[in-house]
């Protein structure tokens, strides 16, 4: 993963059914960007998703993997399905399902390492809450989830991370951060690295994304960023015209 590597990733959420998942795939199968493109589609899309884009630049990503690689675990879908289906990223922890699905550290920590030994990318979501962000935390807060997350985890020079900061708040609000505060909170996720891995691990190894109301709009104010190397997509991320100017936007930014 080269520094200079830019990410625009889709979290599609639970926000489309199959053959709404099949046509938004089919608007952006064209996309040729030397940005990284990743959508991630709900499970039950993932395979037609991934058929319809094989052979083009975008990548697929699921949006949650369980930490036991196979076994009696009804409902779960494991990293290496998720590979064998043609996935070559995975979200961990985002944030709604710390929330809805009250995932924890430790949950996290585990899929992440199931992930990288399925050769997933893992891209795992932090970020401070409204009332942790009002008491002064979010530093402590993401010091906190990053170390928690990757203490411990075995990353061999061929395994890359990408971490999201969230802002939870600020996800589907409408209304994105300054970028210097993701500026900052970025600068708190790279320190905290350092304090696990070698600066040369952090450097070729990691990325750190911004994510939570990014449009067409505000993207270039981000991908400027020192510290930032791309981008998580939600609601923009759902019409194709919208996300194919977020990559345009993103390219023409670096
Ligand atoms: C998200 O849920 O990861 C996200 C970034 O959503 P939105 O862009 O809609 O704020």
């Amino acid at each position: 993963m080269s520094q200079n590597q830019k990410f625009v990733i889709a979290n599609w959420k639970m926000k489309l059914g199959i053959s709404e998942s099949i046509h938004l795939a089919k608007a952006i199968k064209k996309i040729k960007s030397n940005v990284e493109v990743v959508v991630c589609p709900s499970f039950a899309s993932v395979v037609e998703v991934r058929n319809i884009l094989k052979g083009s630049k975008v990548k697929v990503g699921g949006q949650d993997c369980f930490w036991e690689s196979e076994g009696a675990y009804t409902g779960e879908v494991s990293a290496s399905q998720l590979r064998e289906a043609g996935c070559d990223y995975v979200i961990i922890g985002h944030s709604e399902r710390r929330k809805y699905l009250q995932e924890t550290d430790e949950m996290i920590h585990n899929k992440i390492k199931t992930a990288l030994s399925a050769s997933l990318t893992p891209i795992i979501c932090v970020g401070e809450s409204f009332e942790q962000r009002s008491e002064g935390a979010t530093d402590y807060v993401l010091i906190n989830q990053v170390t928690k997350a990757i203490e411990g985890v075995d990353l061999g020079s061929d395994k890359k991370i990408i971490i999201a900061y969230e802002p939870v708040w600020v996800i589907g609000s409408g209304q994105a951060i300054s970028p210097d505060e993701a500026e900052h909170a970025h600068q708190v996720i790279r320190q905290s690295l350092f304090d696990i891995f070698s600066p040369g691990l952090v450097k070729n190894n990691f990325s750190i994304i911004y994510g939570g109301s990014i449009t067409s709009q505000n993207v270039g104010e981000f991908i400027a960023l020192e510290n930032t190397s791309g981008v998580l997509v939600g609601g923009a991320s759902l019409k194709s015209d919208e996300f194919i100017a977020i990559i345009k936007n993103t390219q023409n930014t670096y």
